[in-house]
């Protein structure tokens, strides 16, 4: 049996990769200084890897950027406007600084363009470089990263595992330029594949890696026939010394068992944490002299594996296989922190539960031991550790959120009454006008209130100095809404960081790591609270807040939390009891602050789930299933209240038409959504489900340091008030204003409040 890695993150265990990064990009540094830190952070990467008992390290998961944005250099696949010219006018070879414009628009070099868009990698929190294809796009060899890196890796004695995404995933991640058929160009593809897997076998590679989790997904008959075509392709054309490790994983691929199975390939990587049945289903199919990778150690989560359990599981095939069986972790390692040894300041509970990237190579190390003639006592030590680890977090549990969920009945997730009778208290008690106008909730978040914030959190600035100087920015931030002419108002958040970290730091069962950052693209991490235990809420997060701006003024103010769901799916989350179980946790402590603010006279509470969307998973046929609980998780949280208080949600993706009956579900009495860039053409989804209760779409674009005119968001709201009753419409900006400066803000909502006057008096 052999221990194998599908890639780690590229980061660095203080972010290094980032600062280098950023110091380039502002002229702090120059490119060598860039690429020494790279190739240290190489080299360490495949250091650990090796210790851990890695024999084949993998190469080209190191990306200064992002590993699809590499693949598309090494493809020749660039767009011709982040091409530098040379003085005669031609196209000069692809660098780093090419990277960088692709996916920044800019670099230190060359003119600046447009940047390429970027998107969510399946159903990741990374997004990557979406390849722009024309019609008569070539693909040949035109940036040698990735060769040179396997030169890298083999000069210090490693043997290197090339790894890049496979031909079929790397066309449907990417987007055509102009109408055509994208399958049209994998035969041209498939030859630069070709091309490539010829020059590692120069290199005296043995094996390379290609990663397909487009597999995880539905695909037509069109795209399961490319896998086929792909893969006897590359069995005819390529180097025999090549073996091909054919790895899928972010789903089950169970769905498409015929046609993995029958691909010519030397190796499979299954993801065994997607699919435990994935092992009985590809072990009966697996020819005899193919090689099976299992993914048993989640690559995507931050906590310690029961590697006592897998070693049981897995006992029987590991005799059977010999060294025809890899362990691994499920996918790459890339969505974990990674290295747990940077951490001072663990809680207790969380100490000895958790693993990062360079722990979870550990793992497999201790699994290997396991499976292993290894002497009994390693084994035990092993065993023993797992099961005090089990102990200390059953020791942990709650039993009153755990009885509190086990509890709940149906009518927990309903609000008192229906729409049409809640909307008639809430018009009553509220006396809003026509078209009410709001915000979604966050204000400028100036360099005083970040300097403030960071401070306080050093210890610099008293709590009372902390307190009485956000008073005062709250207490201006009221006075601008008045003096725009603003209906609902909103406190702004300056007390909040980060919409869930806020609430993550109230809550018990959910802790902190100081180092442990995931990359979310280019040189941003994110750091994910890690929910650990049963989630509840010892005190009231927000109602000091949302008291004090209602004290200072006759107009509503919105009480402002972030919803169950979202603040499960931007955290790491316990793999014990399911994610259901977690969202309706989280919903019951948000519901308690709900409750809390209407008993405080808060007369409207808005719950955002900007990530609702983000939760859905890969496969169609799934959503639904998600969808169900996604859906009562948010009622839970909501339906705490009288009819007469109303509940807000906002949501700022464009994309509705597939989940509009579920967003309806959801019942909130406003909805706020992000719409003027498309348009209000994301209206359609409303219009045609003819949605029953009240709608904000968004008509200032907020990620815009434009200002809207008065006229555009007449016409926005005149298109608006076409699809959607006018009595059900409000008038407010896509999104929370916190990125943007008041001089930004400030003459965007003057329009918003004038250009609502000018409706009022057409309707
Ligand atoms: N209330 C949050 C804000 O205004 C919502 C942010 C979001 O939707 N991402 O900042
Ligand atoms: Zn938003």
């Amino acid at each position: 049996m052999k221990i194998t890695n599908l890639g780690f993150p590229r980061i660095g265990r203080q972010r290094e990769l980032k600062f280098a990064l950023e110091k380039y990009w502002r002229g702090e540094i120059n490119q060598s200084q860039l690429v020494q830190v790279a190739d240290e952070l190489k080299k360490l990467h495949w250091d650990w890897q090796s210790q851990a008992g890695v024999e084949l390290v993998p190469v080209g998961d190191f990306a200064y950027y992002d590993h699809v944005l590499t693949l598309s250099a090494t493809l020749n696949a660039i767009p011709k406007r982040h091409r530098a010219l040379d003085s005669q006018g031609n196209e000069s070879p692809i660098d780093l600084d090419t990277l960088f414009r692709v996916a920044r628009g800019r670099a230190p070099s060359g003119q600046h363009a447009c940047a390429a868009e970027m998107t969510k990698f399946f159903n990741t929190n990374y997004h990557y470089q979406v390849p722009e294809l024309s019609q008569d796009q070539q693909f040949n060899i035109a940036y040698t990263q990735i060769f040179d890196e396997v030169t890298q890796a083999q000069s210090f004695g490693y043997q290197a595992k090339p790894v890049l995404i496979g031909p079929v995933t790397y066309l449907y991640l990417s987007k055509t330029i102009g109408e055509f058929d994208k399958l049209s160009l994998l035969p041209q593809l498939l030859e630069a594949y070709q091309q490539i897997l010829t020059r590692f076998a120069e290199q005296g590679v043995t094996w390379v890696q290609l990663d397909e989790p487009v597999l995880a997904a539905d695909l037509s008959g069109d795209w399961q026939e490319a896998i086929r075509h792909s893969y006897q392709f590359l069995a005819q054309h390529k180097p025999q010394s090549v073996s091909l490790l054919l790895a899928s994983y972010y789903g089950s691929i169970a769905h498409h068992h015929a046609l993995v199975s029958a691909l010519p390939v030397e190796g499979l990587h299954l993801d065994l944490i997607s699919d435990k049945n994935h092992l009985a289903l590809f072990l009966a199919t697996l020819s005899a002299d193919q090689v099976l990778s299992l993914g048993v150690i989640n690559g995507r989560n931050v906590w310690a594996a029961d590697v006592d359990l897998i070693a049981e599981q897995i006992q029987a095939v590991a005799s059977d296989l010999g060294d025809r069986l890899w362990i691994a972790p499920s996918c790459s390692l890339l969505h974990s922190p990674v290295d747990l040894d940077s951490e001072q300041q663990l809680i207790p509970e969380l100490q000895g539960q958790l693993a990062f990237a360079k722990q979870k190579l550990f793992e497999l190390t201790d699994l290997h031991v396991l499976l292993s003639r290894a002497d009994l006592q390693a084994k035990q030590l092993i065993i023993d550790r797992c099961q005090s680890r089990r102990a200390a977090k059953a020791a942990h549990a709650d039993q009153q959120v755990i009885d509190r969920v086990a509890r709940l009945k149906a009518n927990d997730f309903e609000r008192n009454s229906e729409f049409s009778s809640r909307i008639f208290a809430q018009h009553q008690k509220l006396k809003l006008p026509l078209l009410p106008t709001t915000t979604i909730g966050s204000f400028p978040q100036t360099p005083a209130i970040r300097g403030l914030r960071s401070r306080w959190r050093k210890g610099e600035v008293s709590d009372e100095q902390y307190q009485s100087q956000l008073q005062w920015v709250t207490k201006d931030t009221i006075e601008r809404q008045l003096k725009l002419g603003i209906d609902v108002l909103v406190h702004g958040e300056a007390e909040r960081n980060d919409m869930v970290e806020y609430f993550a730091e109230y809550l018990n069962g959910v802790g902190f790591t100081q180092f442990g950052w995931v990359q979310s693209y280019g040189s941003r991490c994110v750091k994910p609270p890690l929910i650990y235990g049963d989630v509840s809420r010892p005190n009231a997060m927000t109602v000091e807040w949302a008291t004090y701006a209602q004290s200072l003024t006759e107009k509503p103010v919105k009480g402002m939390l972030t919803g169950p769901v979202t603040i499960l799916h931007w955290s790491f989350a316990r793999e014990d009891i399911s994610r259901e179980t977690i969202a309706n946790q989280i919903a019951l402590a948000i519901r308690d602050e709900v409750v809390d603010l209407e008993q405080a006279g808060i007369g409207i509470i808005q719950i955002d789930e900007p990530a609702f969307r983000e939760g859905l998973p890969i496969k169609q046929t799934e959503w639904q299933t998600y969808l169900n609980w996604a859906v009562n998780a948010f009622k839970l949280s909501a339906a705490g209240v009288e009819d007469q208080t109303q509940i807000h949600t906002h949501m700022c993706y464009s994309e509705f038409n597939d989940t509009i009956e579920a967003i309806a579900a959801m019942d909130a009495d406003v909805i706020t959504i992000e719409t003027s860039r498309s348009h209000m053409e994301l209206l359609n989804a409303f219009e045609s489900f003819a949605y029953p209760n009240d709608i904000g779409p968004g008509v200032y674009d907020i990620h815009s340091p434009n200002t809207p005119s008065v006229e555009e968001i007449v016409e926005l709201m005149t298109k608006a008030a076409a699809k959607i009753p006018v009595k059900q419409l409000w008038v407010n900006p896509d999104c929370g204003l916190k990125t943007r400066t008041w001089d930004e803000v400030e003459p965007a909502l003057r329009n918003l409040v004038e250009a609502t006057k000018i409706l009022r008096r057409q309707y």
